[in-house]
């Protein structure tokens, strides 16, 4: 196999971790052992690992329609009646369509195919830029690792395409001025968006791209007044705000959408993960009518809005993904959420003084530590001591899964996680961090 965001994939050696069965907030390898599973896959099992209802609907529609399609004006009750719910779960904007993807990335580039269709239309062939913010994770098509402001995505891919533009990322600890505050950090990168804008020209920028909290970058919430700004920014020159939900949506922040909680009124959303709690691969973009009306009479005028997937609208991975909306809804678990999150936030960040963690970050069942020396942005570990790496292997070995990236480690638990549960992570963590900084002390 080829594995993704896998390095040396030819070699021999590589010995890779097999998951073979799930359980609640645990998997279990090949050789049986157990693991608490801190990312929920790969952000994306808010339900866990075997959720009787999600089998049951998937099972109900294999044996009812196991699939038709949804071209040209074809279709199937569960994709219609996905469309209606997701849109009323949705109330930060007024949203009015909703079109279904097989994976965030796919929403994400099908966004850009959104947008250009919506300018043409309008007769507005030059307005076809998008502005996207370093450390941005937006997905690994063409498209969408260009949108992505990961240095390791475009990197011999010959990305990112030209028509896309990279902001600030909004990382306060890292990037804020001397005695600046939160506010005036805010305030200076929606200025630094607006020069970008003006230096470009307005009628040449579309669209800006952001996820509520940036995730694969290292669990960056905003700094305050951060969307208040940028919002008055974007809007001021008619440019379209695309929110990146695909791992924010459906409760990881104690809202249902991550517009909620930063009160951000996009014009186009993206969602996908916990959509299905990730138990079949769907994603979908929901579009207001400012932008759907406009695309539905361009359509008519063209004879058709050419774009979709044999799978857009897959009636199982729709079935499936009624029936998470449906959970969310009966185990009210925005609220869960938000009830647990002190309990998992608070627990990590008392080891904030850790003198090896340079910052903890996040909100609700999301979170991020950040391994750097002298509590300083500026003072990376070597990055052949594999600091992080470290940690993600003692982790590990006591029997819990995170995502390490370099010397970032990330947890997104899934939504049913207990408080027994947020204590063993918790404890976990704790026994790694130990490990780890006996390790940086031996080899300083
Ligand atoms: N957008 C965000 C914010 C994501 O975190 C991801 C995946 O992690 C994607 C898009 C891409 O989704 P997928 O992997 O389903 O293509």
């Amino acid at each position: 196999m080829l594995a993704p965001f896998t390095a040396g994939w030819q070699s021999s050696d590589l010995h890779p971790l097999v998951i073979e069965k799930s359980e609640g907030s645990y998997v279990y390898d090949s050789n049986g052992r157990k693991y608490l599973d801190s990312l929920a896959g790969l952000w994306c099992t808010a339900l866990g690992g075997n959720e009787p209802r999600l089998v049951a609907a998937a099972t109900a529609q294999l044996n009812t329609l196991p699939f038709y399609h949804s071209f040209w004006n074809r279709t199937t009750k569960p994709s219609l009646d996905l469309a209606k719910e997701l849109l009323e779960t949705f109330t930060a904007n007024k949203m009015a369509k909703a079109f279904f993807t097989n994976s965030g990335s796919e929403a994400n580039d099908t966004q850009v195919k959104l947008v250009w269709y919506y300018n043409n239309a309008l007769g507005r062939p030059d307005k076809k830029k998008f502005i996207a913010r370093a450390k941005s994770y937006h997905g690994s098509t063409l498209i969408a690792a260009s949108l992505s402001g990961l240095p390791a995505l475009h990197q011999k891919f010959d990305l990112p395409a030209p028509f896309v533009l990279h902001t600030d990322c909004p990382h306060y600890w890292r990037y804020h001025l001397p005695g600046e505050t939160e506010e005036e950090f805010s305030t200076r990168l929606a200025k630094n968006l607006e020069e970008l804008i003006l230096k470009e020209g307005p009628e040449t920028i579309a669209a800006f791209i952001a996820e509520p909290v940036m995730g694969a970058g290292g669990v960056i919430p905003p700094p305050a007044t951060y969307f208040e700004k940028i919002q008055a920014v974007v809007k001021k020159y008619d440019i379209l705000f695309i929110a990146d939900e695909v791992i924010c949506a459906f409760g990881r922040l104690g809202t249902m959408y991550g517009c909620d909680k930063y009160n951000i009124k996009p014009d186009l959303v993206s969602v996908a993960k916990a959509l299905s709690s990730a138990y079949m691969p769907i994603g979908a973009v929901l579009v207001s009518p400012k932008v759907s009306d406009v695309i539905y009479s361009q359509s008519n005028k063209l004879g058709s809005f050419s774009h979709g997937f044999t799978y857009s609208g897959h009636p199982v991975a729709c079935a499936v993904a009624i029936e998470a909306l449906k959970i969310y809804k009966e185990r009210k678990f925005v609220e869960k959420v938000r009830n647990i999150a002190p309990r998992f936030q608070d627990g990590i960040k008392a080891f904030s003084d850790s003198p090896i963690i340079g910052e903890i970050r996040g909100t609700g069942l999301i979170l991020g530590t950040e391994f750097t020396d002298n509590k300083s942005p500026n003072d990376p570990f070597p990055s052949e001591w594999g600091v992080g790496a470290y940690f993600g292997a003692q982790c590990e070995k006591h029997g819990m899964l995170v995502r390490v990236a370099g010397d970032n480690i990330m947890m997104s638990p899934p939504f049913i996680i207990t408080p027994e549960e947020v204590d063993q992570l918790i404890s976990i963590y704790g026994i790694a961090l130990k490990a780890t900084e006996e390790r940086v002390k031996e080899l300083k």
